[in-house]
């Protein structure tokens, strides 16, 4: 191994540039060559490569987003793109692959390694459902940014009595609006895991109202079936909110901006740090995760093919929380 090279793939999230530089870094202590792919896959097919010393990675670990870039790149989800980034990847004397993102990311690593090309994956992104590790990168800050808004939303709604529905990202993963929603001492959540009918939403904020309670809070992961719009919507139509008068928010792309937390850099670095080692060692087909706070590996295949449950306990809690 004498050159590998680096990439940042889906959605950005909090901590990939702590990766990014503790894989270049352990590379150059290990006397390997590191290089950025910019733009994820998108410059992988095009060739857009760049040389990453020490000091290119330096002032970056406390930077949200990422120095390399990130794309979605339908292309690559051929076969010809797949053998054409191969190409590139050879062209330019390029002996392995680290590719720090989430599900979709880690299929593309896959595609690549079923061809033969010397893959590690680096498991990151904010909605967390990715097998093979418990917390990904980028989960911690955009939790503490859903929650910093949770508490302000909370405060104003209180001051008018309003119900809030809070949207949040996620995809079709419930993880962040469950979590956020216990920590931020939501009355309600909704999650595409365990969705029940508008009506008994509705029910539940009324509930709220009569025991008196002066707001309520809803947590809706973006996922659900009824999304904070829908929501919103079909209250209306159906006069299902007597009491609270109700709001909604969407917590958008707020979520993935946010600088780093000392946990998202901490776990970035370590996972990022692990991947150079293995891949310096040969290593090849496996994503670096962590579970119950220790560094695992899994294998892509297994990755990919993986599904992960949401906590039972917090999803079994929430509505005795909420009470
Ligand atoms: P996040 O969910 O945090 O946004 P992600 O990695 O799941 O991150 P995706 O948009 O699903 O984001 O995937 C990123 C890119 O990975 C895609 O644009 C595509 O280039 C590549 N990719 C996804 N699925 C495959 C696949 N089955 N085969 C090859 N490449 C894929």
């Amino acid at each position: 191994m004498k050159n590998l090279a680096v990439l940042t793939s889906g959605g950005d999230a909090p901590g990939m540039n702590a990766a990014i530089r503790a894989v270049v870094r352990t590379s150059f202590s290990r006397g390997v060559h590191a290089w950025g792919v910019l733009n994820g896959y998108s410059g992988l097919i095009e060739g857009n490569f760049k040389r990453l010393g020490p000091r290119d990675v330096g002032n970056i670990i406390q930077r949200g987003g990422t120095i390399l870039g990130s794309a979605r790149c339908p292309e690559f989800r051929t076969e010809e793109g797949v053998e054409l980034a191969v190409r590139r990847l050879r062209g330019a004397g390029i002996d392995g692959l680290v590719v720090i993102g989430g599900n979709g990311s880690q299929s593309g690593a896959n595609a690549l390694r079923r061809i033969g090309f010397p893959v590690i994956g680096v498991a990151s992104t904010i909605d967390n459902d990715l097998f093979g590790s418990e917390v990904t990168i980028g989960v911690d800050t955009a939790l503490n940014v859903a929650l910093n808004a949770i508490d302000n939303l909370k405060v104003t709604a209180s001051s008018h009595r309003r119900a809030l529905l809070v949207e949040v990202m996620g995809r079709k993963c419930g993880f962040l609006a469950l979590m956020a929603g216990i920590a931020g001492g939501a009355e309600a959540i909704v999650i595409p895991e365990a969705e029940f009918p508008p009506e008994q939403l509705a029910e539940r904020i009324q509930d709220a109202y009569e025991r008196g309670k002066p707001h309520a809070i809803v947590v809706v992961a973006e996922g659900a079936a009824y999304n904070a719009e829908r929501l919103c919507r079909y209250f209306e139509e159906h006069e299902l909110l007597r009491g609270f008068e109700f709001r909604s928010t969407v917590l958008g792309y707020v979520l993935r901006g946010a600088a780093p937390t000392c946990r998202d850099r901490l776990l970035a670095t370590r996972l990022g740090a692990e991947a150079a080692e293995r891949m310096v060692a040969s290593e090849s087909g496996i994503l670096v995760g962590e579970e119950k706070g220790a560094i695992v590996t899994t294998p892509l295949e297994e990755v990919v093919a993986g599904n992960k449950p949401l906590d039972s306990w917090f999803l079994n809690t929430a509505d005795t929380l909420a009470r």
